[in-house]
């Protein structure tokens, strides 16, 4: 069988190591970090740092297919692999997915809605960015903000300044506040024959700025259902993307509205590893195997709730919980804030 080599060695790339297993094809791991849960499944896995090119080249040659877990991989990373190993899904969504003002410019331009915005390269900029957001607003760094990192509300113009500082000079991005009544996601998969397959739309609650739940079904209606997974499938499609993207949407009373994209599965997807015959993991082998899509149909309903911290305590009763599936990264240190597993809780 084939080997694919993953990029990124945490949750996302064992739960993909494991649908790779299932199919009969190797996984090689390219971690910088210690002890990867992606370690554990995987058939190999490099220790290096994103700078070491010879130890990039070598994990590209041994393998026939590169993807990723995260999207914050270096460019000169990525040329190296690309000189050996087709990168799976292309480097353009990367690109775009890394900076959130070059995300909303994308999204601007293929007609959907995104939240007003404004760049704020310095601190200079700050004044123009809110005349024309204002406020309530959202103060963002561009890039590497993940789980609520990287952001502050701003309430008034007067907390601009502070927030700014607060985010040590990266540049941001200034973020009308979304009056929204609900928060979904689009788990979408595109195929190498360029079909698109899309999960059903989950609904979405954050706690402290990280997932905590997903409920399928969503309680939006058949026109908003349509209307997500259509949005969800022109990003794919201008992207020419092959594999499995989460696409994040705010419900308003004016329609959809794109808050952002992740090149990648998802963790608001999660709940298809026991709501589908085919989950988001193997559905994005899948695809960057140049396999056709499988079947992501809905067959329950479910509640995925991510264990955060010391919600591990609650792991001896969550496993006698009938109708539930625990799933475990293997992570040894429990740290608060850090994703340990999730379950997925059949409701009907
Ligand atoms: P992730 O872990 O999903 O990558 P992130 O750090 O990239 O998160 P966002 O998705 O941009 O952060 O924002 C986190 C949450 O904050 C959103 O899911 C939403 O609840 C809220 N939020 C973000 N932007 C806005 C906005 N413009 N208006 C209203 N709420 C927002
Ligand atoms: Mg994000
Ligand atoms: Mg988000």
């Amino acid at each position: 069988g084939a080997t694919i080599g993953i990029l990124g060695g945490g949750q996302l790339g064992r739960m993909l190591s494991v649908a790779a297993a299932r199919l009969g094809f190797r996984c090689h791991i390219f971690e910088p970090g210690a002890h990867p849960p992606a370690g554990d499944v995987a058939h190999a896995v490099t220790t290096a740092a994103y700078d070491d090119a010879g130890a990039l080249t070598a994990f590209a040659r041994s393998v026939d297919v590169v993807t990723f877990e995260f999207e914050n991989i270096p460019t000169t990373a990525l040329d190296l692999i690309e000189a050996n190993t087709p990168i799976r899904p292309n480097r353009e969504a990367l690109r775009i997915s890394q900076d959130r003002l070059t995300e909303k410019q994308f999204l601007q331009g293929l007609g959907l809605a995104v939240a007003p915005f404004a760049d704020v390269p310095d601190a200079a900029a700050l004044d123009a960015a809110l005349a024309q957001v204002g406020t309530p607003a959202i103060l963002k760094t561009r890039r590497f903000g993940y789980d609520g990192k990287g952001q502050a509300r701003l309430t008034s113009p007067n907390d601009a300044t502070q927030a700014l500082s607060e985010m040590n000079a990266n540049p941001a991005v200034l973020e009308g506040f979304v009056d929204f009544t609900r928060e979904i996601s689009v788990i979408a998969a595109r195929g190498a024959d360029g079909g698109v397959a899309c999960f059903d739309p989950g609904e979405n609650i954050h706690r402290d700025g990280i997932l905590h739940t997903t409920t399928v079904p969503a309680h939006i209606s058949a026109a908003q259902r349509t209307d997500a997974v259509l949005l969800a499938a022109k990003i794919l499609s201008a992207l020419d993307y092959v594999g499995v993207m989460g696409v994040e949407l705010f419900v308003t009373p004016q329609g959809l509205v794109v808050n952002e994209i992740a090149p990648r599965v998802h963790n608001s997807g999660h709940w298809t590893q026991n709501g589908c015959a085919v989950d988001q993991f193997e559905q994005h082998i899948r695809a960057v195997a140049g396999w056709p899509l499988g079947d992501g149909q809905r067959h329950a309903d479910v509640v995925m709730e991510n264990l955060i911290g010391d919600d591990m305590s609650r792991v001896p009763d969550l496993a006698r919980a009938p109708d539930t599936a625990l799933h475990l990264y293997g992570k040894a240190e429990i740290k608060p804030g850090r994703k340990m597993g999730h379950v997925n809780r059949i409701t009907r």
